[in-house]
């Protein structure tokens, strides 16, 4: 199999990578499994200086970096500097950190003296996903490193480009040799790799069917496995909600990363007595916003990834009109080269239609007025996904129920949802177990290796 960068504004082939072989593969998880015996024993402080410098990396090309990234998947080119940006930011929290997460916990027990450590794993595979390709991967690596694993990434087959960049920013920043491997491999070699006893764990970002896979493969080999998975995540206005603010967030919340974001606000909820001030503000700024070339400023929406991405969107909302929902604006794919899509609101979405149960991966809103505070909480937890949600209500009662009551990994009120390494980042139900970033993040792949000292 060949991986191949398609440019999504334009439809070409930009460049063209050969699959690892047998052999490549088995050197890079040798590589891995030799290069954790030395790594696991370096001093926080070393691998603090060497994640510094990666950062200092991505600050230094930021430009260039992303460029590829507005190549590669057609994010604009705005969106693809603030996700080199926070990549270095992410290092550099953990760099900081990292040595006082995984600090011996001291426990009141029986014994002498007794504690809490934690240890690093081993190699952990990365199976990655192409929306966010360098902020997915970090996220990752930069807590897992700190803590002391070494990393192999299998990526999205459509990013090889950000795939080998990232293992060379590690490898320049003096990271030593195999701690951090790319695999240019296709999803059907996920499988033999979690089963390979050098490989300890494995996480996985992306879609439910690679979350049943990946899950799978990890159960048979009983290896410790985190699943980020997809979502669709609701946008609740209540009463009290200061809607012009609401309506400015709800657009970007939406078409954010050309709409295909895991933590995208897809379900807007509206209650009554506030759906007038709402919804036809929101179908006016969707309609309005300029869809073009990712790399020039004036663009709010960009391409979708591709073709068959953009296939799959419409076809969600062919299926909600045929069935009866009513566009209100949009509707339809844009004629010409590259895969854009028109920022769509569909009204009237009801169970029997595949947007209602499904992840819609693009620039496509979903309004659900709803009588009141009772039934929005409802409607939030109407779905099989538990990623992130957005609560708009001044009202602290309004506030305390939906925090209380929501159905999902992260609650965020009069905000739209982001990922930030202060918070851990995951969701419940159909989303996937296991969280990122924060001090849980870091965990994750450690050993709590109870002591106990009699
Ligand atoms: P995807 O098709 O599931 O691919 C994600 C990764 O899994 C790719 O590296 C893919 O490799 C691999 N993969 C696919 N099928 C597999 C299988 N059966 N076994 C093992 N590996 C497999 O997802 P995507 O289309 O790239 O990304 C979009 C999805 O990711 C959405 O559902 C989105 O919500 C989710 N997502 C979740 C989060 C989160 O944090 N919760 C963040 C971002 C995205 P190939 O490319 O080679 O197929």
């Amino acid at each position: 199999m060949a991986f191949t960068t398609v440019n999504p504004t334009t439809g070409k082939v930009e460049a063209t990578f050969d699959q690892h072989t047998p052999a490549e593969v088995e050197a890079k998880v040798e590589q891995a499994a030799r290069a954790f015996d030395t790594y696991r024993r370096t001093t926080f402080a070393e691998r603090a200086g060497w994640m510094r410098a990666a950062a200092d990396l991505y600050d230094g090309e930021q430009p260039d970096i992303a460029r590829l990234l507005t190549t590669e998947m057609g994010k604009t080119f705005a969106a693809a500097k603030g996700e080199v940006a926070k990549c270095a930011l992410c290092m550099r929290w953990y760099a900081d950190r990292a040595e006082g997460f995984l600090a011996d916990e001291m426990v009141e027990s029986a014994a002498g003296r007794s504690f809490i450590r934690y240890q690093p794993l081993g190699p952990v595979l990365a199976v990655m996903p192409w929306n966010f390709p360098l902020w997915q991967v970090v996220r990752f690596a930069a807590p897992a490193l700190m803590a002391g694993n070494v990393g192999l990434l299998k990526h999205a087959s459509n990013v090889p480009q950000s795939a080998i960049l990232i293992e060379d920013l590690f490898r320049r920043a003096g990271f030593p040799q195999g701690v951090f491997s790319t695999l240019l491999v296709p999803a059907g070699e996920v499988a033999g790799l979690i089963a390979d006893d050098r490989i300890v764990a494995v996480t996985l970002t992306g879609s439910e069917g690679a979350g049943r896979s990946v899950a799978q493969a990890a159960g048979q080999a009983l290896k410790k496995c985190v699943l980020e998975l997809g979502g669709s995540d609701p946008f609740l206005i209540l009463s009290s909600a200061d809607v012009d603010q609401a309506v400015k967030v709800a657009v970007t919340a939406r078409v954010l990363n050309n709409g295909q974001s895991c933590i995208a606000a897809k379900r807007f909820v509206v209650v009554d007595a506030v759906a007038d001030r709402f919804i036809p503000r929101f179908v006016d700024a969707m309609a309005a916003l300029r869809v073009g070339d990712p790399f020039d400023p004036a663009t709010d929406v960009g391409p979708l990834v591709s073709k068959a991405q953009r296939a799959e969107v419409a076809s969600q909302v062919d299926d909600a009109q045929d069935k009866g929902a009513v566009v209100a604006c949009g509707g339809d794919v844009v004629p010409g080269d590259g895969w854009f899509y028109q920022p769509t609101v569909l009204t009237g979405v009801t169970p029997k239609m595949r947007a209602y149960e499904e992840e819609v991966f693009g620039p496509v809103a979903i309004v659900e007025p709803v009588a009141d505070l009772e039934e929005a909480i409802a409607a939030a937890n109407r779905t099989t996904f538990g990623l992130g949600s957005s609560v708009w209500a001044t009202d602290p009662e309004e506030q305390r129920r939906c925090i209380q009551e929501i159905e999902a990994g992260m609650v965020f009120v009069n905000s739209m949802v982001v990922s930030t390494p202060e918070l851990p980042f995951g969701g419940i139900k159909r989303s996937g177990y296991g969280r990122e970033l924060a001090h849980i993040g870091i965990r994750e792949f450690c050993n709590a290796k109870a002591v106990w000292v009699a």
